[in-house]
């Protein structure tokens, strides 16, 4: 039984991915309980951020089309996407054009979570309060479920809303702030084109400079 289910979590992902053609990782739900978020710049059809935070082994995810702001009275859409594998929480690169969500995606910002109250309850009643400690983003959230609109569609609409608090900023737009990677420090241009991160061709050019 709690296999069965662990597999349903992931086969939205695993059914949307062709994995000889992407290096996106596999569909493996982790054992660990964890409390890591990372949000994902992806330069998709549409440029948008992935917002993901892990729960019950996977990454629980929204697309945020216009990214988070630290002001208050900006409502971001996020729209609910599938749940990811953990590993993804690790993954910068680029998704091969014609794969599904083909683009570049950079690790934009990492850290860890703490729900405020009952996860599960929150993701039910569609009103989900948390605090950041990312490197970027920080202080207290919420994300709330809209009513399903006419057209009928599956897709669950949310918002990202920023509390207010001390880091909280009227007309602060992060995403205006920071264009590159937290983790490797490289823009969406060289994530694309496949530069090797700073770090990395810092330590061979040292290796090459150096005295043997
Ligand atoms: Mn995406």
């Amino acid at each position: 039984m709690a296999r069965a289910k662990d597999e349903d979590l992931l086969a939205d992902y695993k059914a949307k991915r062709d994995f000889g053609n992407t290096p996106e990782p596999g569909a493996t739900r982790a054992r660990k309980k964890g409390d890591s978020f990372v949000i994902q710049k992806h330069a998709a059809r549409r440029t948008h951020f992935d917002f993901r935070l892990e729960h019950d082994g996977v990454l629980k995810s929204w697309a945020v089309t216009k990214g988070p702001s630290l002001d208050p009275s900006q409502k971001r859409l996020a729209v609910r996407t599938e749940d990811h594998p953990l590993d993804y929480g690790g993954f910068e690169g680029v998704i091969p054009k014609g794969e599904y969500g083909g683009g570049p995606v950079m690790l934009w910002d990492e850290g860890s979570w703490e729900p405020i109250g009952d996860v599960d309850e929150g993701l039910a009643k569609g009103d989900l309060k948390f605090r950041l400690h990312g490197q970027r983003l920080k202080g207290d959230w919420v994300l709330v479920r809209m009513k399903k609109d006419r057209s009928g569609g599956t897709r669950e609409n949310w918002l990202l809303i920023k509390k207010r608090d001390e880091h909280a900023g009227d007309g602060d737009e992060p995403t205006e702030d920071y264009d590159t990677s937290v983790r490797s420090g490289r823009t969406m241009d060289e994530i694309e084109k496949g530069d090797v991160p700073v770090w990395s061709s810092n330590k061979a050019q040292k290796k090459t400079l150096a005295p043997e």
